[in-house]
């Protein structure tokens, strides 16, 4: 998995929906589950949900909500900040600890968190 939560990535496919989002663009990482092979991008893959009322401690009277889907992790790349443009991660260890690089311009990559 090289991807992970906080990451900037871009999509590498357009996402319809309640609020479509376009081959391209660049969102946040909020989640990612490795097992599956997915994660839940910002904005990105936005579901309606029908919660039914009393069923949900945070939605006590139900109704439809807007929730991020997860989506394969084939459809983001990372993205260099640097660069601009999207990349590949290379690990490089500096003074004792593993950080991420840009493998084009080798830069760290740049997390928002
Ligand atoms: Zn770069």
């Amino acid at each position: 998995m090289h991807i992970r939560k906080n990451d900037t990535v871009v999509l590498l496919k357009d996402f319809s929906g309640p609020s479509p989002s376009r081959k391209g663009a660049t969102t946040r990482v909020l989640r990612v589950f490795p097992k599956k092979g997915t994660l839940i991008a910002e904005g990105v893959n936005v579901k309606h949900k029908h919660i039914r009322a009393n069923t949900n401690r945070d939605y006590p009277r139900g109704g439809i909500i807007k929730k991020e889907a997860p989506i394969n992790i084939s459809n983001v790349a990372l993205y260099c900040a640097a660069c601009a443009a999207k990349t590949k991660a290379a690990e490089k260890t500096v003074e004792g600890r593993k950080t991420r690089i840009c493998r084009k311009c080798g830069e760290p990559i740049q997390t928002t968190a």
